[in-house]
């Protein structure tokens, strides 16, 4: 099939949930993407904030390789060597005692929800299911993550929504203060907003919002899924602010583009989960395990977070600068190599124009660029990606 063919196909054959751009990608490489007429990209999009170690990386070939060649799939029933490793290594670079694995950012956070109240019921009273959640959230599709999502835009014509979510403005503790009552069992955050507009909080908010839970005797879930393995400067996005969560979740670059989702948790409020309270068929089969222990273990030997602290800080800079020449920027944000251009302009726009010169990057909300690149992006990377940026801020605007 052509290009055109292979477009008016998926324009029929698909269901309509995309708005996507009219190019077909066939092949990646490190930080660089090839499309159907062999044009090269260089990718910030990283699948969203999903290919940690860039394309078709040698560590994470090997292990999908190997790991076909000895056992894909067997069920939980049974003990899982890779899923056990990597369960071991993330409790021991984290705050957390256990984790459940998943397949998506929403399963995860589904979890944390269904683990939250469960908690709640056994240690408390059983009216404490309220979930305290932030005005631009994102959590996911299902219907509980999409009603957590303070947004809207995602949750018009299904409701009737789930009951027990309270929605608050992000960065606000007195807000949070005054959502807290004797029905609240949890808040539910993301230490760094993605989708809502690259939304990098205050200094003083999240040990706030330990405090908070603290006094209220409430658990803080943090929703690590898009800031999380290592794109804000460190592993986990928490370990900014010197405080820890009783839940996390993970899913993105978790298994660097094989689909993975996980829940992290301390020893006593994952004694709420007992054999029979939740499951996933496909949850941490030998297969995606052992590619995501690939991936995690080569963040860790090639200091992935310590790049993107790094060429992050680099970016940004870099940024800061073009928005000194170009008015149409209204503000430059973001934590390590999850970055956002504030524009008064249309931001599909700007990435339209990006996207002719050889750059891929998104928006977040309607008037945001975004950046969520490999983690394993050069300073030659950034000033090739910003050189194309400028040239598209002179031609869409
Ligand atoms: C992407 C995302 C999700 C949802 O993940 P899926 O894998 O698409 O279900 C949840 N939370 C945050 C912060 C995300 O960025």
């Amino acid at each position: 099939m052509t290009t055109q063919e292979l477009i008016a196909a998926s324009n029929k054959y698909l269901a309509n949930t995309y708005a996507r751009f009219p190019l077909v990608l066939v092949r990646g490489h490190g930080v660089r993407l090839w499309d159907t007429d062999g044009k090269e990209y260089l990718d910030c999009v990283g699948g969203i904030a999903v290919d940690a170690l860039g394309h078709c990386h040698p560590k994470m070939v090997e292990a999908i390789r190997a790991q076909a060649e000895t056992l894909l799939h067997v069920s939980n029933l049974y003990h899982i060597e890779p899923q056990i490793r990597l369960a071991q290594l993330l409790c021991e670079q984290s705050f957390a005692d256990r984790a459940f694995f998943c397949n998506s950012g929403a399963e995860a956070n589904e979890a944390a929800i269904k683990l939250a109240r469960k908690y709640a019921k056994d240690h408390w009273s059983s009216d404490r299911v309220d979930i305290i959640t932030m005005h631009h959230a994102f959590h996911g599709r299902t219907l509980a993550t999409v009603t957590a999502t303070g947004n809207p835009k995602y949750q018009h014509g299904f409701e009737p929504l789930l009951p027990g979510f309270k929605h608050v403005p992000y960065d606000n503790l007195r807000a949070v203060e005054r959502a807290i009552d004797s029905r609240t069992c949890a808040v539910l955050v993301e230490p760094v907003q993605g989708e809502g507009g690259v939304n990098v909080p205050a200094a003083d908010y999240l040990p706030g919002l330990r405090r908070l839970c603290d006094e209220a005797g409430i658990l803080l879930i943090l929703d690590e899924v898009q800031s999380g393995m290592g794109r804000t400067g460190k592993l986990f996005a928490y370990q900014h602010w010197g405080v820890e969560p009783d839940i996390l979740t993970l899913a993105k670059a978790l298994a660097g583009g094989i689909p993975m989702g996980a829940m992290l948790a301390r020893e006593d409020v994952a004694a709420s989960f007992v054999p029979g309270t939740h499951a996933s068929t496909f949850g941490g089969t030998p297969f995606v395990s052992a590619v995501a222990l690939a991936v995690v273990t080569t963040m860790l030997a090639d200091d992935l977070p310590g790049n993107a602290a790094r060429v992050g800080k680099y970016f940004l800079d870099r940024l800061r600068g073009l928005q000194a020449t170009h008015p149409s920027i209204t503000a430059v944000r973001g934590k390590g190599l999850i970055l956002g251009v504030e524009v008064a302009v249309p931001a599909r726009g700007i990435v339209a124009a990006c996207m002719e010169r050889g750059l891929l990057v998104l928006t977040a909300g309607d008037n945001v660029v975004r950046f969520v690149p490999p983690l394993i992006l050069t300073e030659a990377d950034v000033d090739r990606a910003v050189a194309i940026l400028e040239a598209a801020f002179g031609s869409a605007t």
